[in-house]
């Protein structure tokens, strides 16, 4: 978790704004935050209106301005980035959610039809949110018994306090929202039937397996590991091996939250080189500093196992050969196999999506949900967002998603009245 900007670091920050006409800042944030506007605000000394401004663009600032990954929004796009160090918005969203305590809005619930959202998570509280806001009355329906999604319980101990998303839900306090908790959403044809539109934004949670003997029962799911550990009745590793199989981010929060467990070494396996890593610097950064070592250009092609026991995995070296395809490909280098002394092994290779099949939403081949540019599925009156419809995998492009749904959902709802 990263240091609260102090209120002189914050009027620091506020005052190196150049507040560029064009704001390409705001243009590169995925709801768009009013950048320029916000600093104006906080140079202004009104930092209650600051804090009203982003939370209207972004129903999960709070969480945002914890974990949002600017370095490949606004930061990347602030004008100073290659001059004196983009300006930083992020902790600017985090000083003010925390310090300015702007009232919660109130709400009415104006309009006579009901939406439903399948799905807690970000991009259904955003939806949610922008319903209510809308003045429909909202249907929100969440497996779990309390709304986040991957935010409550999947995201490493060490580096995201979940307070901040209960700030993000205690603004609706008062919101048209019934949170019908701890209940699975059934037949999606039946919630069509009992309200004038769906936004269906359940994430992707099913285990992308590694595909290699003996896995299932001795190897780890990386989204189940972190969760026990959010839940409070994580495993103990204390003076353990721990290889992790992965690359991505959620694999680097499997490796902190391992040495938050206690492992004695904690070892990430991926198969392509450290150019190709799609993760987010700062937690590349972070693993580094806790320790983590990574093997690179390699992947698991076995379990070593006594009794019962890991007690090892073997890889095979990879190279990267250039298909012609987005990404060079591995290739397997038969002859260069070496073994990592494990005593567990965890899986962090990808989650794909559950697939509705009550109605048809022409999934076709593709890992993700096609949607059209105003998030509707093929199936009438049914939109979706988040994880299910995208890679790009955060927080504030699953908000995006939500706020975009519920316009038009509003512009269906209102073209039909006419
Ligand atoms: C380990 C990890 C770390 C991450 N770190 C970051 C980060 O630092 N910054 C960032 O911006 N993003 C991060 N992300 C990505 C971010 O968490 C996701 O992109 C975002 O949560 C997606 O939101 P969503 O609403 O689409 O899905 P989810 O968060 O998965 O929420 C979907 C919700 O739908 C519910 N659901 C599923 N099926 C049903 C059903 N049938 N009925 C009712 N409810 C159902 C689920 O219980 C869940 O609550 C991380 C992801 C992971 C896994
Ligand atoms: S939500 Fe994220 S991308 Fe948008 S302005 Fe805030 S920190 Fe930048």
């Amino acid at each position: 978790m990263t240091d609260l900007l102090t209120p002189h670091g914050a009027h620091r920050e506020a005052w190196r704004c150049l507040q560029c006409w064009d704001a390409p800042c705001t243009a590169a944030c995925p709801v768009h935050v009013p950048i320029p506007e916000f600093i104006a605000r906080l140079r202004g000394a009104d930092p209650q209106g600051a804090e009203e401004l982003v939370r209207s663009a972004n129903p999960l600032i709070s969480t945002c301005g914890e974990i949002c990954p600017d370095e490949q929004y606004c930061a990347r796009a602030c004008v100073l980035r290659g001059v004196e160090g983009p300006i930083r918005v992020r902790e600017l969203h985090r000083f003010v959610t925390e310090t300015a305590h702007a009232p919660w809005p109130t709400w009415t619930a104006s309009r006579s039809k009901r939406v439903a959202v399948v799905g807690g998570g970000p991009a259904g509280i955003a939806c949610a949110r922008e319903l209510a806001a809308l003045g429909y009355a909202v249907d929100v329906y969440e497996r779990d018994t309390a709304a986040g999604g991957i935010v409550r319980h999947n995201l490493a101990v060490d580096r995201f306090a979940v307070d901040r998303l209960d700030r993000d839900l205690s603004a609706l306090h008062g919101a048209p929202i019934a949170w019908h908790l701890g209940q699975a959403a059934g037949s999606l044809r039946e919630i069509l039937a009992a309200h004038a539109a769906a936004f269906y934004a359940p994430g992707t949670h099913e285990d992308i397996l590694l595909g290699i003997p003996d896995e299932e029962g001795l190897v780890t799911s990386g989204m189940a590991f972190l969760r026990e550990w959010r839940d409070g009745i994580g495993k103990d590793l204390t003076g353990k091996e721990v290889v992790v199989i992965g690359g991505g981010n959620v694999s680097l929060d499997v490796t902190l939250t391992a040495v938050h467990a206690g492992a004695a070494r904690v070892v990430l396996v991926y198969r392509r080189g450290p150019r190709e890593m799609p993760v987010w610097r700062r937690e590349l950064e972070e693993a580094a500093t806790r320790g983590v070592a990574i093997e690179y250009y390699a992947r698991p092609i076995a379990l070593l196992v006594e009794a019962g026991r890991i007690r090892g995995v073997q890889c095979r070296r990879t190279r990267l050969v250039d298909q012609g395809a987005r990404r060079p490909v591995p290739e397997d280098m038969p002859g260069f196999d070496f073994v990592l002394p494990a005593e567990e092994v965890i899986r962090a290779v990808g989650s794909s999506p559950a697939r509705d099949e009550d109605v048809d939403l022409r999934w076709g081949s593709k890992a993700t949900l096609p949607v059209s540019e105003r998030m509707e599925t093929a199936a009438p009156s049914l939109f979706a967002g988040g994880d299910l419809v995208s890679r790009e995998g955060t927080v504030v492009a699953a908000a995006s998603h939500g706020l975009r749904a519920a316009r038009a959902i509003h512009h269906m709802l209102t073209e039909a009245a006419r």
